[in-house]
Parts: structure tokens; C-alpha cells; sequence
């Protein structure tokens, strides 16, 4: 079989990273395609002495002509922290970004897939959440611009889909940590940690009681593939780890398995943070024989080992 040429924006980032590796690994080509806002050349540095593996340093909101036959659309920033920097710069990477890369897609007829989120659920009313749920999405609060920013995302890809016949998958992701998320990235599990493990006070926000469900990075990856490589479904599925905590309850774990002094406090809840969050992955069992793997606890600890060696290099 030929190789196939494979472009990955957002390819430095945490997930993104991740999945030049799998690409690589199964003897593809890989582009790599990154601002380095969010991202950073230590997560590929292991690939680019590799002929399969390019990295090209580029803003997606600026068109740009490559060949490619698919296309993993990863670039934004995803931490709330992050995207909540330039707000306008997140909407523009999800409406902009999107729109070029459907429009390379149509060009070289490349198969694209849209990297969503569950945030298009935004603070769901039904729970746990389904494909068929059109989220409870406040438009004008300071998360929209990343929730209508992928919600549009989702609209152009089924447009393109139905108006040009352009060869889409739109995968709806569910908070995922892992090795690679950057130390000051500022969600909630390597926060924990890098706090835990530099024994400072865990910062939860609001009273700890809202839920999230964490999917492990090999999990993740293994869906968003299956879901690439699967014929005849454009999405959207989603991909995460049904198993629900509350925030507390991760602080906790986190605690106990650094052994560390570090005390918990509570700051203020963030506008609209949502309350809880849990995926229905009926859709991704049926269609791509796909479920977690990776318990919470064994993740936690492959992620802490990772933590710790950045740590311990950077101090
Ligand atoms: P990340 O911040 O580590 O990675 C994002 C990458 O995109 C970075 O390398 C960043 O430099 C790059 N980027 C941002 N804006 C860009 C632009 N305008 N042009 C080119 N590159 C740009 O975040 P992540 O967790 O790896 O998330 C990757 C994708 O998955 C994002 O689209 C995110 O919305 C989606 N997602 C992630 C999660 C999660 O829990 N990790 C959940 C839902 C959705
Ligand atoms: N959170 C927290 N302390 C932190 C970072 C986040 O308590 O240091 C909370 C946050 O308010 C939210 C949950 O953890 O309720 C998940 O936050 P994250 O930013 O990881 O993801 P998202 O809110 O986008 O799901």
C-alpha cells in the first residue's frame, strides 16, 4: 500500500503530539503543522530526525497550499487559560483555521477530521451526554469563544460535507490528560499534579463538586484513529471515558498517590464552568469497537512519572 501523507495541525501540542507518533509508527507521512503558541518542539524533538516525520511552522488562520490525502485538524488552544488569552485569536483559529483547511481538503479531496469537544454541550441539561444533544451554550460568556468557535467548527465541516461532498469526521473529545501537556497549561490535571508534586497549595475551584470524566492519551488516540479510518461515518462521536469524578475526588487522588504535604484550597468558580460532564460512547462501541482502556489511577501515575522528570530537568 502506498504511504499516506498525513497533515496534523497542532501537531506540537499535547494531543496532537501524540498523534504524530501513532502516524509515524504505522509508517505514514506526517506533516506537522504549528504556531507553537500552546505547543513546543520538545514534544516531536523525537521525531525529526525521522525522513517520515516534517514540521512546518505556520499560523492557521493564513491559508496555505500542501498535498495531503488526510487531515487531523488539532490546532487551538484548549486550556481555558490559553484560550482565553486572546479570545478573538481562538475564534479566528476555530472559523478561519477550519475553513482553510476544508478548503485544502476540497482541493486534493483529502479525507479531514475536526477535532470538537464535548464544550459543544456546554453546561449540559442532559447527562450524561449523547451525540443527539444540542448543548446548553451561553453565546456572549468568556468560554464561547472556544465553544461557538468549535461549534462552528462542526457547522462548516457538515456544510462543506454536504455542499462540496468533502470527506469529513468530527470527533467530540472529552477532557484527556496525559504525558506532554505542558506544566503551565492550567487545566485541571496537570495542575493538580505540579502542584501535588512541588508540594504547593491544589487549587480547586468552587466547592470541588463539579464532575468531568478523564480519558487517558492512548485512549484517545486509538478512537480519533478508528474513527479516521472507519468508512461511511462523518460523526459526530464521542470519544472519552464515561467514568465520572468530581473534582474533589481528583484532587484527592492526586494527593495520595504523590505522597505529597501539599494542602487543598478553594478559589472562585469560574463563569460558567459546567456543573458535570460524562460521555455516552454507545456510538464509538458500536461503530468502532472502541472503549477505554486505562483507569483513572493508571494514568494519573504514567502521567506523575512524566511530571516529575520535567520537573526535576527544569529545577
Ligand atoms: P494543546 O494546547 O496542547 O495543543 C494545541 C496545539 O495547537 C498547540 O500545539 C498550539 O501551538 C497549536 N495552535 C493553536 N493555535 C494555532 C494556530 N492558529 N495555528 C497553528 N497552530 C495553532 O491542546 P490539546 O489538548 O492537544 O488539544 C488539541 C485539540 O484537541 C484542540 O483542537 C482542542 O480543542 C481539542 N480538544 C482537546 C481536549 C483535551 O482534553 N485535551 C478536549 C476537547 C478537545
Ligand atoms: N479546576 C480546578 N482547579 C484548577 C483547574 C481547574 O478546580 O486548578 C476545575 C475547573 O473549574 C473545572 C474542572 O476543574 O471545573 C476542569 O477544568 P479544566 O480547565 O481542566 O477543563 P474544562 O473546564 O474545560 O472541562
Amino acid at each position: 500500500m502506498p504511504l499516506k501523507r498525513i497533515l496534523v495541525t497542532g501537531g506540537a501540542g499535547f494531543l496532537g503530539s501524540h498523534l504524530c507518533d501513532r502516524l509515524v509508527s504505522s509508517g505514514d507521512e506526517v506533516i506537522c503543522l504549528d504556531n507553537f503558541f500552546t505547543g513546543s518542539k520538545d514534544n516531536v524533538a523525537h521525531l525529526l530526525s525521522n525522513p517520515h516525520f516534517e514540521i512546518v511552522r505556520h499560523d492557521l488562520v493564513n491559508p496555505i497550499l500542501l498535498e495531503a490525502d488526510q487531515i487531523y485538524n488539532f490546532a487551538c488552544p484548549a486550556s481555558p487559560v490559553h484560550y482565553q488569552y486572546n479570545p478573538v485569536k481562538t475564534v479566528k483559529t476555530n472559523v478561519l483555521g477550519t475553513i482553510n483547511m476544508l478548503g485544502l481538503a476540497k482541493r486534493v479531496r483529502a479525507r479531514i477530521l475536526q477535532a470538537s469537544t464535548s464544550e459543544v454541550y456546554g453546561d449540559p441539561n442532559e447527562h450524561p451526554q449523547k451525540e443527539s444533544y444540542w448543548g446548553h451554550v451561553n453565546p456572549i460568556g468568556i468560554r464561547s469563544c472556544y465553544d461557538e468557535g468549535k461549534r462552528v467548527a462542526e457547522t462548516l465541516m457538515m456544510d462543506y460535507h454536504r455542499q462540496n461532498g468533502v470527506d469529513i469526521r468530527i470527533v467530540r473529545i472529552f477532557n484527556t490528560y496525559g504525558p506532554r501537556m505542558a506544566v503551565n497549561d492550567g487545566r485541571v490535571v496537570s495542575n493538580f499534579i505540579v502542584q501535588a508534586l512541588r508540594n504547593q497549595p491544589i487549587t480547586i475551584y468552587g466547592d470541588g463538586k463539579q464532575t468531568r470524566s478523564f480519558c487517558y492519551v492512548s485512549d484517545l488516540i486509538e478512537g480519533v484513529w478508528r474513527l479516521m479510518s472507519t468508512e461511511g461515518l462523518t460523526g459526530p462521536v464521542n470519544i472519552g471515558n464515561p467514568n465520572e469524578f468530581t473534582i474533589r475526588e481528583l484532587a484527592d487522588t492526586v494527593v495520595s498517590l504523590t505522597g505529597s504535604r501539599s494542602e487543598i484550597v478553594h478559589l472562585p468558580l469560574p463563569q460558567d464552568d459546567p456543573v458535570q460532564r460524562r460521555p455516552d460512547i454507545s456510538l464509538a462501541k458500536e461503530k468502532l469497537g472502541w472503549q477505554p482502556q486505562v483507569p483513572l489511577k493508571e494514568g494519573l501515575v504514567r502521567t506523575i512519572e512524566y511530571f516529575e522528570k520535567r520537573l526535576s530537568e527544569t529545577n
